[in-house]
């Protein structure tokens, strides 16, 4: 076993991702100039990929702090490596680039260096948004101006406070992915929270112009998705690992009473034996087994400390220890959409 993990891999399309990327999704209380703040102490502390999302509502600041080091002399344009994500009321063909477009504006920038489609399962858009999109815009000829801005409605609701959903061909939705990469606006395309029959439904498209380069799913200690990652591998498919360290019980989304993983105490053995700490024993563990790991953090102090998840290595036994912590357990259920066509969790990976 070669303990050496790389800074980067090689994607099916020939470029590279680096393996250890700053998340950057907050619970919607903390002030948006904190990731600016923390991007900098990022790229100063040598992280060179960045993820996002137009669902994340923090590309502004994100764009701001990458064109800042940019301008300072810290680092150029392709050294860094940025991924957005198509939302979900986006997820109809017509309505894709717009929606890549509509962040390429927020983070001032010409091209996102990653642009995945952030679920399978998409939501309506509202009336409202739909008449936006219109070729000739013609809400905005309406003598009154809308209740609230288009595209900003991420979870439309209806009058019983439902979340709408709607049945959009995963395959229409890959197409319209296909061609923001022949435009020049998102260098790789890839995919999230898909399941293996979703990814395969991608890659046996007739006429597939370009494969998924990754799949970002929710895999850490307690849901190590051994399964899809081979099947990922199999495919030259990475996957890259969101909630990594377990994610942040304040976030509004994460399931509440769930256990701490980096309070569990065979991790906590390894890290004290190896004298790390134990986020950087979870994020040590997915690089070894070849999976791009991302971690968020805001402060300083812990930027640098998983950014030294580079600068030891496991065991085969430690690894074997951790790959028993699995318990399938998911930090993300989003059960409320379990009704959803594409509801990706019901399948056993
Ligand atoms: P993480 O597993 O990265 O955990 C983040 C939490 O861990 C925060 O509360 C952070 O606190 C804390 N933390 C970070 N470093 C340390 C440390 N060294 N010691 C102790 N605690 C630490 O969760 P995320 O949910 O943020 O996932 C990572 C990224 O993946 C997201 O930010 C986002 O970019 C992406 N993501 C993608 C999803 C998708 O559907 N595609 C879904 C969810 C996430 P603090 O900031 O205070 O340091």
């Amino acid at each position: 076993m070669n303990y050496n993990v790389p800074l980067s891999v090689k994607l099916n399309d020939g470029h590279f991702m680096p393996t250890l990327g700053l998340g950057t999704s907050a619970p919607i209380k903390v002030a948006k100039s904190k990731v600016e703040e923390a991007i900098q102490i990022a790229v100063d502390v040598r992280y060179r990929h960045i993820d996002s999302a137009y669902m994340y509502l923090n590309e502004e600041e994100i764009g701001r702090a990458i064109r800042k080091k940019i301008a300072n002399g810290t680092v150029r344009r392709e050294d860094i490596f940025y991924t957005s994500k198509v939302w979900s009321t986006f997820s109809r063909p017509e309505l894709v680039q717009t929606c890549l477009e509509r962040s390429l504006k927020k983070l001032q920038l010409s091209y996102v260096d990653l642009y995945l489609i952030h679920c399978p399962m998409s939501f309506k858009v509202s009336r409202l948004q739909t008449a936006w999109l219109r070729p000739d815009r013609a809400l905005y000829k309406l003598p009154f101006s809308p209740v609230f801005q288009p595209g900003e409605e991420i979870f439309p609701k209806d009058t019983h406070g439902k979340i709408i959903f709607d049945t959009v061909d995963l395959c229409s939705t890959w197409e319209a992915m296909e061609k923001c990469k022949d435009a020049g606006l998102a260098k790789s395309i890839g995919v999230s929270n898909f399941n293996r029959r979703q990814l395969e439904k991608i890659l046996n498209k007739p006429g597939l112009k370009y494969k998924p380069v990754c799949n970002q799913v929710e895999c850490h200690l307690y849901h190590n998705q051994s399964k899809l990652l081979e099947f990922c591998k199999s495919k030259d498919i990475v996957l890259s690992a969101y909630a990594a360290l377990g994610s942040d019980p304040a976030k509004e989304w994460r399931n509440k009473n769930s256990p701490v993983i980096l309070e569990d105490p065979v991790l906590n053995v390894v890290a004290e034996k190896h004298g790390q700490t134990p986020a950087q024993v979870a994020l040590r563990y997915q690089l070894q087994r070849g999976v791009v790991v991302l971690a968020k953090s805001f402060r300083e102090k812990r930027i640098k400390e998983n950014f030294q998840a580079f600068d030891f290595h496991l065991t085969p036994e430690d690894m074997k220890t951790l790959d028993g912590l699995n318990r399938n357990m998911r930090y993300f259920e989003d059960a409320e959409f379990a009704n959803h066509p594409e509801y990706p969790f019901l399948d056993e990976y």
